[in-house]
């Protein structure tokens, strides 16, 4: 059975300009935070058999989950270990930041069992970080990289924003080449977003006027196609290389935990979140502001809308397996509608997006909301 279970840590060194993630700076409510965490975690109902036929997947995201004491976050996996009866071979990860670990961080991660480690990189070129207010430059994001090499972490990912003000596709390309030949086996891509209430939002609020929309979309196409080519194969929209077991099992539209302020899960058919404040969650670690029962239309739907972000698609098998109907038969005007934009392409197996559909992909998942 798999277990996949999501942990929050919703503190950061500084908040970047960008940023609309749920994290703060403020760390005062840190030691409190993770003893609600500890009380969410051994209080929580453990639901039987969900998601048969998958690994265990333990993740810990943020914000920075190395900000906190590494200690402090080693004794939430123990216990994530013990309550949850996690398999050896589960993948789990730790999300963090170049300026927020170093080796002997890292060593104490590698022992307490975290076997992949995802640096926000983000670019290792020192005008994109300043821009994007990143505290780290090119030199300390490669250390990092060494470091937790040197911890013994053979599966290191790396995120790498594009379409950043004065940013190159020669820069992208270069980066790409060069995390690929310090031994990095994943990349995450990500375009800039302006989100309303960010400081960027009032500097780039119209991105166009920064950034050519051309340009931003020709960096896209040439990053996946050189990952590709140097055995990073994308198998999502904004991933390529060792798949993320943790990250495929959202869009497999599997059953989750989700533990700390602001996280969402998914468990006995209900999503549900946690409020994004510290504060509240402190207070009472198992209150949920948002809960949405899925129905069996709803859970159709969402299987469209999430594989389609996959590179395999939505299969026809699967969906016959999964709700004993033809995809075909469902989503008839969908799929057609799809086709004449040339957004997907389908064939005996399932559908796929298509070059086009890559770049327009909201639009295409709109069909299934
Ligand atoms: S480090 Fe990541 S989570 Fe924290 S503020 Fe920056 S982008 Fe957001």
């Amino acid at each position: 059975m798999g277990k996949h279970i999501y942990i929050h840590i919703p503190f950061c060194e500084r908040k970047c300009a960008y940023c609309d993630f749920y994290s703060i700076e403020d760390h005062h409510l840190l030691e409190q935070y993770f003893d609600a965490l500890r009380k969410e975690i051994a209080g929580v109902t453990i639901v039987p058999d969900v998601n048969p036929d998958t690994r265990d997947t333990v993740y810990f995201g943020g914000g920075t989950p190395t900000v906190p004491d590494a200690n402090l976050l080693c004794d939430i996996l123990l216990l994530v270990r013990k309550r949850f009866c996690i398999n050896k071979d589960a993948e789990i990860t730790i999300e963090c930041n170049p300026n927020s670990v170093n080796y002997s961080k890292f060593l104490k991660y590698r022992e307490a069992g975290f076997n992949r480690v995802s640096i926000g990189v983000q670019s290792l070129h020192d005008k994109t970080l300043k821009i994007l207010g990143r505290l780290h430059d090119r030199e300390r994001a490669l250390e990092s990289i060494e470091e937790a090499k040197m911890a013994g972490f053979e599966n290191i990912s790396c995120d790498l924003m594009i379409g950043v003000p004065s940013q190159t596709k020669d820069d992208i390309l270069e980066d790409a080449k060069i995390l690929i030949d310090r031994g990095v086996c994943h990349i995450s891509m990500y375009s800039l977003m302006i989100e309303e209430g960010t400081p960027f939002y009032d500097r780039y609020r119209n991105i166009e006027d920064f950034v050519d929309p051309d340009l931003e979309r020709d960096m896209y196409h040439s990053l996946r196609d050189f990952l590709s080519a140097n055995g990073l194969e994308p198998y999502e929209i904004s991933n390529c290389g060792k798949m993320s077991e943790h990250n495929m099992s959202y869009w497999k539209g599997m059953e989750y935990y989700a533990f700390g302020a602001g996280a969402s899960g998914y468990l006995n058919g209900i999503r549900f979140s946690h409020p994004r404040s510290v504060k509240d969650y402190v207070k009472d670690p198992f209150h949920v502001d948002e809960e949405e029962k899925v129905g069996i239309s709803g859970k159709m739907n969402e299987y469209m809308m999430l594989m389609l972000r996959t590179s395999d698609g939505p299969s026809k098998e699967e969906f016959q397996k999964r709700f004993n109907k033809s995809m075909d038969d469902v989503f008839a005007n969908e799929i057609k509608r799809l086709c004449d934009q040339e957004l997907i392409v389908v064939d005996d197996k399932g559908i796929r997006l298509t070059h086009k559909g890559l770049d327009l992909a909201n639009q295409a998942f709109e069909e299934f909301v």
